[in-house]
């Protein structure tokens, strides 16, 4: 194959990804964009095989190597992907996303190692950048990946000084790669890629509880710029296209979920440093709060006028999706005016009440966004909140220095009556206290949501 077809075979794929993110921006279109996406990566994959075979000037060694690395990626990939919860997806995406990383930041030293005394300053150059971001993604999305899991603390991890700590580790690295591009030298590279995997951890460690997603995003990007450096150093439009528009749409995606929290980039990466310590053991403090039954909650409903659901986390653990459109058509067979509240971060991954929701056949045209539904709880007689903590906390506002502290939310203390559904009273992501559930107004209906949904719907059929 000559490098002029190779070349519009990739262009062809990196068309086909363009199409994916277009079609991936709506939810009616999101299947299909998915599926041009695969077909895409498929075919950039499989053309590497036939450019290399004609003998070129990039010929393919260690084929055996390659397909025995694909085998045993296909057999850990597709298991832990069809196995995977909905609600595990965003580990799922951060260790997948820190593999990538690491990958590029491998093939860059490997190149750098073959290219020897050949390479030129702008090789060495994105070399050194591939490696540097790389190796940060990588060890940034473990570290992402062990919070989401829960395998060590959501909260922010400080400590004294920390923030010199960070700052002298990124001059570190910035030195060393000054030394690496005027000395060239394994050793140097090395250490590169060591004080960088250290910066990773240094800088994902203080980022908590609910500023993770963007965290996630940022990093996501991060691997696109890798990708498209080593494009670069490997000599592939390819690897340039894919990794360019990963970093362009992961920056677009990371700035606007730091613009629905209320945040500035800065301020989500250091604002631990800043913050006024806070209690946030989570223990549940011990005040009176209003429990009611499922009679009480169908009686509620069955009176209201306006009626707005509150899907959080807990909906997706529970599964309750189902359940809750049951109780929704009930309640508008029954005249009840009823439409859901969507926060943008609402759940552990973006869009993830509306996939849930989609998976119920939930109307598009029910869910509302929190910027349309917050001005109509003032005419709502009851919000419903379940399995939904950070996203309707009144710490967000009233609580300078906690972690989710100018995060916009879901105003469901302006309704009339507030219902919380959960099982206990831990706290949310986060790992703070939530006022909301000791407000005279709010009732609590403890229990899995999906049980608590099915006695509910029971309860309101037989009014
Ligand atoms: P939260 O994590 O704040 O709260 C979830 C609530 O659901 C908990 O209070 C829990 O209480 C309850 N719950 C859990 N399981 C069940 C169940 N089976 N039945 C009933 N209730 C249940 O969720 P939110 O959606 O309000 O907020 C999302 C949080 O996650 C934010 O802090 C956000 O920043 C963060 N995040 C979001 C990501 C995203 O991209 N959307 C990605 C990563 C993190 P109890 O245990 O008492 O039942």
């Amino acid at each position: 194959m000559s490098r002029t077809v190779y070349d519009l075979i990739g262009l062809f794929a990196g068309i086909c990804f363009i199409l994916a993110l277009k079609g991936l921006s709506h939810p009616k279109t999101a299947r299909r964009g998915n599926k041009i996406g695969a077909i895409g990566a498929t075919i950039a994959t499989l053309v590497v095989f036939f450019y290399a075979n004609e003998g070129s000037s990039l010929p393919l060694n260690n084929l055996g190597w390659i397909l025995g690395a694909i085998a045993v990626g296909t057999l850990i990939g597709v298991p832990a992907a069809r196995k995977v919860q909905m609600t595990q997806m965003p580990q799922l995406v951060a260790l997948f996303n820190g593999v990538g990383g690491g990958a590029a930041a491998l093939v860059a030293i490997v190149e750098y190692l073959n290219l020897g005394d050949t390479a030129t300053t702008a090789e060495v150059i994105f070399t050194v950048f591939t490696v540097i971001v790389g190796c940060v993604s990588f060890s940034g999305s473990i570290i992402t990946f062990m919070k989401l899991q829960e395998l060590m603390t959501t909260r922010p991890v400080v400590f004294p000084g920390g923030r010199f700590v960070i700052a002298g580790t990124l001059v570190a690295v910035l030195g060393v790669a000054v030394w690496v591009v005027a000395a060239l030298g394994t050793t140097p590279l090395l250490i590169l890629a060591g004080l960088s995997l250290l910066f990773g951890v240094l800088f994902v460690l203080p980022v908590g509880g609910a500023d993770v997603p963007i965290v996630i995003s940022l990093l996501n990007a991060f691997t696109g710029l890798t990708v498209a450096a080593s494009g670069y150093v490997l000599d592939s439009v390819l690897l340039i296209i894919a990794g360019t528009l990963v970093g362009a749409s992961g920056t677009i995606l990371t700035r606007l979920m730091a613009e629905a929290m209320g945040r500035s980039l800065f301020g989500t990466l250091f604002g631990a440093f800043t913050a006024k310590p806070q209690d946030t053991s989570g223990a549940a403090e011990d005040r009176p709060v209003r429990s009611g039954s499922p009679d009480d909650v169908a009686i509620l409903l069955n009176y209201a006028r306006r009626v707005v659901i509150v899907p959080g986390f807990g909906l997706a653990v529970a599964q309750a999706q189902h359940t809750v459109r049951e109780l929704a058509d009930l309640m508008i067979s029954k005249g009840i005016d009823v439409a859901y509240g969507i926060h943008p971060v609402a759940g552990r991954m973006p869009g993830h009440m509306n996939v849930l929701l989609a998976e119920a056949n939930v109307p598009y045209d029910q869910l509302l966004e929190m910027d349309e539904v917050n001005p109509t709880f003032g005419q709502t007689d009851v919000a419903i909140v379940i399995g939904a903590n950070d996203v309707v906390n009144p710490a967000a506002k009233n609580s300078p220095g906690c972690p989710i502290y100018g995060m916009p939310i879901l105003e469901v203390s302006n309704a009339a009556n507030v219902i919380f559904l959960k099982r206990s009273m831990r706290p949310g992501f986060a790992g703070i206290e939530n006022e909301l559930l000791y407000d005279p107004k709010t009732m609590l209906l403890f229990g899995d949501a999906k049980a608590s949904l099915t006695k509910v719907v029971g309860a309101l059929k037989a009014l």
